[in-house]
């Protein structure tokens, strides 16, 4: 139930692609990195938030990545590997002071327990950072996706996409300097539009249960805490 001192949005969903958690590698962990998120997590959490993470495996395996493979071997693979971004984000969140869990679609007995949205709610509720791995166990799908379902499925107020640019534009504006920024965006422009935000979806998803997007620049660590106070640091996608 929402109190009267609580934040507006009180209870968040997080998307953390792979890439970021590689930091400048673009492979694998960087741990240093990893840290970094894991801190202001940790003093959102501390501040009342309640934090839901659904991490990507872009810095290991994307099932496209291996058209030679059968697309659904492939795509497991890119499933399984969410899982060790996910233990490695646990465990950095619990060096930080913080209390954390990971539910997943893959089972790892006595790290990674099987995801429902009962025992996301419990653990939400008594202060944990539950991070969502495995994605939405599905082949053809992504972790966008699986962020939308996550965030839905738990009554999050606000779904974060952080990406590598500080929101929406109407083209790359690294290429193009008539790119125009959006500030705020209905779900069905983007998806008009295609800008690409996010897969198609994933925007159908939170658009059908009203649930904003926020595409941030997620370079900076310290952005999480900004665009939650301001939102309109980054582009927000709802109904307009
Ligand atoms: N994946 C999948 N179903 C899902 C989520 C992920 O098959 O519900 C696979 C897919 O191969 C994908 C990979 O896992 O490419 C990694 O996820 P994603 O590409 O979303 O990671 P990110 O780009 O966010 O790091």
């Amino acid at each position: 139930m929402k109190e009267e001192s609580d934040p507006e949005y009180k209870r968040l969903l997080l998307k953390l692609s792979g890439e970021v958690l590689a930091g400048s590698k673009r492979y694998g962990l960087d741990s240093s990195v990893i840290d970094r998120y894991s801190k202001i997590l940790v003093s959102l959490s501390n501040s009342g938030r309640q934090i839901g993470v659904v991490v990507g495996a872009g810095n290991f395996v994307r099932g496209r990545a291996f058209p030679d493979m059968d697309r659904v071997t492939a795509d497991q693979m890119g499933m399984t590997a969410t899982l060790i971004n996910a233990l490695a984000l646990m465990d950095s969140i619990k060096r930080s002071g913080g209390r954390s869990s990971v539910l997943s679609t893959i089972v790892i007995n006595g790290s990674a327990e099987t995801y429902s949205p009962v025992e996301a709610n419990t653990l939400l509720n008594s202060g944990n950072i539950v991070i969502y791995a495995g994605g939405t166990g599905n082949a053809y799908l992504t972790t966008d996706t699986a962020a939308a379902l996550r965030a839905v499925q738990t009554d999050c107020n606000i779904l974060l996409k952080g990406t590598k640019v500080d929101g929406i534009y109407s083209a790359d504006p690294k290429g193009d300097s008539t790119a125009e920024r959006f500030d705020i965006i209905d779900y069905n422009e983007v998806l008009r539009l295609e800008l690409n935000v996010m897969d198609a979806a994933a925007i159908a998803i939170c658009r059908d249960n009203e649930l904003p997007i926020c595409i941030f620049d997620i370079r900076d660590p310290e952005n999480i805490i900004k665009v939650l106070d301001n939102p309109s640091l980054g582009s927000l996608v709802k109904e307009v």
